[in-house]
Parts: structure tokens; C-alpha cells; sequence
């Protein structure tokens, strides 16, 4: 009997910065590097893993809570990274030194790539980041899926998450704490946006279809500060669960990634 398995490890997730390590057992990949390359490396230390055994880094966007670390972490490890053509655009604009051009691989939203024992999807996220993308990974029989910085549930978006094993999927804000808060009106705006984030509410409202069509573990991501709470978050997702009678633990797990520290690691398992 063989054994496939994806563990998702969200190190960083916030819009203070954003690091998730996905592994394989054989293939490890981070996706984003919105922390400075210190901190990556300080919380790949805390979880195991070498950086030198990463086999790519793959990125959503260029918004610096998902780059901000990219320009030394590649420079000082030389590690392959993935990006759309629009999103290399904007991380070669902020690059303070160049590095080997040979790191650098393109990825098209919809074409499959595999690495190691991962087969990797990019899909289009509605966001205001030229060329954003979400990523799905797939092994033999297990799927993970990472979709964050998405201003409205698209098809695109959601036909990619179906199906998945496991999702960190963005529940930045909750609609209250927005609008009642202290942001000026033009920021509230953009984030309530059909570009901007994801609310708890329609992070809830996915889940449960999701869940309904399979998807059994979930994690919320990338959480605002200003504008949310793990606890807030975690209420919304669980009342939208409970309306449809799906059963916390019985029917899927949920768990909250940390903002600055990695999250208890999340363990995605099918017994071929
Ligand atoms: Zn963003
Ligand atoms: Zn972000």
C-alpha cells in the first residue's frame, strides 16, 4: 500500500507578511516569501526544514507581504522560483540586486507543472496585483490548495479549490470591524473590492460548498489585522457550517494560521 501525503505548514499569514511550506515527504516547496529571509529561515528552523531542501518557491503576487523576502532568500539559497510573467515584472522592479536568471521559471495560469512529486496549477485570482494567482497542488490521490488575495470567489477560483483535500483559503476581514473602523474610506473600499479581499463571510459561504463537494480540512488565511480576529473569523465559518449541519471534526477540521509564528502543521493523508 502506498502512502500519499501533503503537509501544509503556514510559517507566516497575514498582511504583515505570507510564507506557507507545502511538503510532499520528498518534495518541499514554499509558496510566497513575504518575510524577511531571517524570519523564513528562523521558522523553516522551527518546523525541520532546510531551506536547501526546498525545490521551488512559488509566488502569488509582487505585494510585498508576499515578496518582501524573496530578493536575499533567492540570492543566498538560489532556489528556483515560480511566478506569472506580470508578477516577475513587478519582483524584478523591487529587486535591490539582481540574481541568476537561471532561478527564474514562468508559470501560465492553467498549465500543469510538475515538481518532484507535485503537480502545481496556477490559477488566476481577481486581485489588484498585476498577474496574481492562487496555487493548487496535486499528488497521487491528495490536493492542496492555497488561495488567497482574492477579492470575490470567482469560477476560475473556485473550480480550481473543488475537489481539494485541503485549502488555507483568505478570510481577511469581517464586514463589521471594516466598515466601523478606523481605515480611511477609499482603503475600505478597495478591500471590501471586487480586487481586494476575501471577507469571513464569503470564506464561510465557500467553505461549505466546498465542503460539500469533498473538501474535509480547511485553514483560514491571511487574516487582517485592523480588520479581523482569529476568533471572529473562526465563529463566522463555523455558524455557516453548522446552518448546513456539517459537524466540526466529524465532517472537516478547521484551523487558523498564525500571523507570526508557523501553525500546527496540517497533515493531508490518503491510503492508496
Ligand atoms: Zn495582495
Ligand atoms: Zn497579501
Amino acid at each position: 500500500m502506498n502512502n500519499s501525503s501533503i503537509t501544509i505548514t503556514p510559517l507566516f499569514s497575514g498582511s504583515s507578511g505570507n510564507a506557507i511550506l507545502l511538503s510532499s515527504g520528498n518534495t518541499n516547496i514554499l509558496v510566497d516569501a513575504g518575510m524577511s529571509c531571517k524570519k523564513i529561515v528562523e521558522a523553516l528552523n522551527i518546523v525541520k526544514m532546510n531551506p536547501y531542501d526546498l525545490s521551488a518557491v512559488m509566488i502569488t503576487h509582487d505585494h510585498s507581504d508576499h515578496i518582501s523576502g524573496l530578493d536575499v532568500f533567492t540570492r543566498k539559497f538560489a532556489i528556483p522560483i515560480y511566478a506569472t510573467l506580470k508578477t516577475w515584472r513587478g519582483i524584478h522592479a523591487v529587486e535591490k540586486k539582481p540574481h541568476s536568471p537561471d532561478l527564474d521559471n514562468e508559470i501560465i495560469p492553467d498549465e500543469k507543472v510538475q515538481i518532484g512529486d507535485f503537480v502545481i496549477t496556477a490559477f488566476d485570482t481577481p486581485h489588484d496585483a498585476n498577474g496574481s494567482c492562487g496555487y493548487r497542488f496535486d499528488t497521487d490521490g491528495c490536493s492542496a490548495a492555497i488561495a488567497t488575495d482574492i477579492g470575490m470567489m470567482t469560477p476560475v477560483v473556485f473550480d480550481h479549490l473543488r475537489g481539494c483535500t485541503g485549502i488555507l483559503l483568505e478570510a481577511n476581514y469581517d464586514e463589521d470591524m471594516l466598515w466601523n473602523g478606523e481605515y480611511p474610506y477609499y482603503l475600505k473600499k478597495r478591500i471590501a473590492g471586487e480586487n481586494g479581499h476575501l471577507c469571513n463571510d464569503d470564506c464561510a459561504r465557500t467553505a461549505v460548498t466546498l465542503c460539500k463537494n469533498g473538501t474535509r480540512h480547511f485553514i483560514l488565511g491571511h487574516l487582517s489585522k485592523e480588520n479581523n480576529l482569529p476568533q471572529v473569523a473562526e465563529r463566522t465559518f463555523l455558524r455557516a457550517m453548522e446552518d448546513e449541519k456539517l459537524v466540526r471534526d466529524r465532517d472537516f477540521t478547521l484551523r487558523v494560521a498564525k500571523r507570526y509564528e508557523p501553525t500546527e502543521p496540517l497533515l493531508l493523508e490518503v491510503m492508496l
